[in-house]
């Protein structure tokens, strides 16, 4: 049975989402209102020492409504990860460059794979580097019962869903009695961490600046429940951001970079409204580093991997062929090496 304490907790939970979600259902004009008072709300907070972490479309809109509020705080970001037409966008807003801790190409050599999805690509490294600390997390990932420190649950999330467990549960048989595969390689979900995240913190620490992020929570991800929980602007000793945009809708998103005229990189083509007032990008939806792994499984054809080729044959022949993306997707069952619409018998084997 549920203590009162923990019953609380989840009442709290769900009442904190629930206003959230009446924001979210609010009409633009009022969600724009609201960026701007939550955006200077923080401004003030921090007595200006704020930054943007500027990435695609989503983060440069945010900078230039910022900007037209007139908070002018530097702009920061690893442009060198993203397409060459976000690069080039970036240096005309003068967008500081940050320089990644590692390379791409060390950071899948040293930890492997950033593949399926973050929180599965963490619960595959825990199972692929075994050591006596992490045998309870790895027991619930196998079994999804957690043991004496979780409550002795059984059912809980953190099992693996079946599909990968089959994959890559294989180094945990002996211990549990499986006959699940194990994968020829390394999966990790280190790489945003070593690529982007740790160059961000490191600016932030060496300036005393903390981040305005464009993040939505109706873009799903791993962040969605934290910013339903935590709402636009967060203050705690570990982190301290805000997110004005957290309550926008992509359809919010796109209206405002129309509205505020923000230049459009080429790799997303132009923003235009279908005939039932729909706005869409009409190239990319969203972008993120070529070569990475997260969500791809999930990816209809052509998926990134297909564009790669299409805009950077070569690029796409050094990730496929000399990094081994192409037998890391073969072991999951997403096909890339035929073009796509041509489905070929596939069998999973490095
Ligand atoms: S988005 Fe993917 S490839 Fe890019 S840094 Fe994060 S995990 Fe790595």
């Amino acid at each position: 049975m549920k203590s009162v304490i923990e019953r609380m907790k989840e009442e709290n939970t769900e009442y904190k989402i629930a206003v959230f979600r009446q924001k979210q259902s609010l009409p633009y004009e009022a969600k724009v209102a609201h960026a701007e008072i939550r955006a200077r709300e923080f401004y003030h907070e921090l007595d200006g020492m704020c930054c943007v972490s500027v990435g695609g479309l989503d983060s440069i809109t945010l900078l230039l409504f910022l900007r037209s509020l007139g908070i002018d705080v530097p702009a920061v970001s690893v442009s060198s990860l993203e397409d060459k037409s976000i690069q080039k966008i970036h240096k005309e807003l003068g967008v500081i460059e940050l320089k990644p801790l590692k390379s791409k190409v060390e950071v899948i050599r040293e930890f492997g794979y950033p593949v399926i999805s973050k929180e599965t690509a963490g619960k595959i490294s825990h199972i692929q580097h075994p050591t006596p600390k992490n045998a309870t997390v790895r027991h619930a990932i196998i079994t999804g019962e957690t043991g004496e420190y979780g409550g002795f649950r059984s059912g809980t999330r953190m099992r693996l869903a079946q599909k990968w467990l089959d994959l890559f549960g294989g180094p945990e048989n002996e211990n549990e009695g499986t006959h699940y595969q194990t994968a020829p390689f390394l999966v990790s979900d280190r790489c945003c961490y070593y690529l982007k995240e740790k160059p961000c913190s490191d600016y932030q620490k060496q300036t005393g600046r903390a981040p305005y992020l464009g993040l939505m929570a109706s873009e799903g991800g791993r962040r969605q429940k934290a910013l339903m929980m935590h709402g636009c602007n967060y203050y705690s000793k570990a982190s301290t951001r805000s997110a004005p945009f957290a309550v926008f809708s992509r359809q919010d998103l796109l209206q405002l970079a129309l509205d505020l005229k923000v230049p459009v990189p080429e790799i997303y083509g132009e923003i235009v409204r279908d005939e039932d007032g729909t706005l869409r990008t009409t190239k990319a939806q969203r972008t993120g580093c070529s070569m990475c792994g997260f969500g791809i499984h999930m990816e209809g054809r052509p998926h990134r991997f297909d564009r790669l080729r299409e805009n950077n044959p070569r690029e796409w022949e050094f990730w496929m062929y000399q990094m081994g993306w192409g037998r890391v997707l073969d072991y999951i069952g997403v096909e890339w090496e035929n073009e796509p619409g041509e489905t070929i018998g596939q069998t999973a084997l490095w």
